[in-house]
């Protein structure tokens, strides 16, 4: 094996048993582009490896040299095509219970060319987004999500009392042109040759695809906010809790009530209590119950200070 990686920490992220930041890393890649060729994902892997080295090693120089070894065409010759299959075995024994994996296969117009990807195993899906959309485009579909779900911005609204007090609110509606501004000055691009190339978009390119994506039920809009619609909540839920995690720990948000995801709806005014309805759901729990408290155990707030998002 290589010397300039030692046997301990290859075997660590290596093994047949092993699941570690390596195994995410790769993930992440095939999910992303969705499809790439063996030689590629090998170099990566080779390069994620050593980079992974780079995190743990202290000594500047010896960082200095890893560094110039990431950017060579073959960084570490000793990890060859097993490895590569212990590894991607190792991850479909995760994705599986998702029905998800990487799955092998040859190049349609050239059959000595291996190439894997991304697949979803069931009918629907996050990716399943490509029947209609390119691979550039489903990327910005992630982007739009993102808008929509990473935490800086679902958490990027508050109230303010008569008092002057200031509550925060959780919000998944992002204002249309705040969105297409999002879009125009250009989500980043991935860091990585085989990513697809993401085209900046004219504000008038990046109102359309947002249109569109509304037309065909993936966004609706309300009050001149964008944001995920029923159909994109349910072809998508798996990828966003996967992606962004249940609320508290993450941002999706779920009905105390029925235990779908939304992203509108009421919720508890007290910030760390996160019981969120959809509102029709609200409405059945208020019934069932003698008082007017919050269902959270918890929670000294009412239904009235309920607010909505
Ligand atoms: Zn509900
Ligand atoms: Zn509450």
């Amino acid at each position: 094996m290589s010397e300039v990686v030692p046997h301990e920490f290859m075997d660590l992220h290596t093994g047949e048993k092993s699941y570690t930041a390596l195994h995410a890393a790769m993930v992440d890649l095939v999910m992303s582009v969705r499809t790439i060729r063996q030689t590629s994902l090998l170099l990566y892997l080779k390069k994620a490896l050593v980079t992974l080295y780079i995190d743990q090693e202290q000594d500047p120089s010896t960082i200095e040299s890893l560094r110039s070894l990431v950017q060579s065409d073959d960084p570490l010759p000793d990890v060859d095509l097993s490895i590569l299959s212990t590894i991607l075995t190792s991850i479909n024994t995760r994705l599986e219970p998702l029905d998800m994996e990487i799955a092998e296969s040859k190049d349609m117009d050239d059959s000595s060319v291996n190439i894997f990807s991304f697949v979803n195993k069931k009918p629907t899906g996050a990716i399943r987004l490509s029947t209609k959309y390119s691979q550039n485009d489903v990327q910005l579909v992630k982007q739009v999500i993102e808008r929509i779900f990473a935490s800086e911005y679902v958490n990027s609204a508050s109230a303010t009392d008569e008092e002057g007090t200031v509550h925060p609110r959780i919000t998944f509606s992002v204002p249309c042109m705040k969105m297409i501004k999002y879009l125009r000055d250009g989500p980043r691009q991935l860091d990585d040759d085989d990513a697809p190339v993401i085209n900046r978009f004219t504000l008038e390119e990046a109102d359309l695809f947002l249109k569109d994506l509304e037309c065909y039920g993936w966004l609706e809009r309300n009050l001149n906010n964008y944001t995920l619609a029923p159909r994109g909540l349910v072809e998508l839920k798996k990828y966003l809790i996967d992606t962004y995690g249940k609320c508290p720990e993450g941002t999706v948000s779920v009905c105390y009530g029925c235990g779908d995801i939304l992203t509108r709806g009421i919720a508890c005014s007290n910030a760390s209590c996160h019981v969120h309805f959809h509102r029709y759901c609200c409405e059945l729990v208020q019934k069932s119950r003698d008082d007017n408290s919050c269902p959270n155990d918890g929670c000294s707030e009412t239904f009235e200070s309920f607010y909505s998002f």
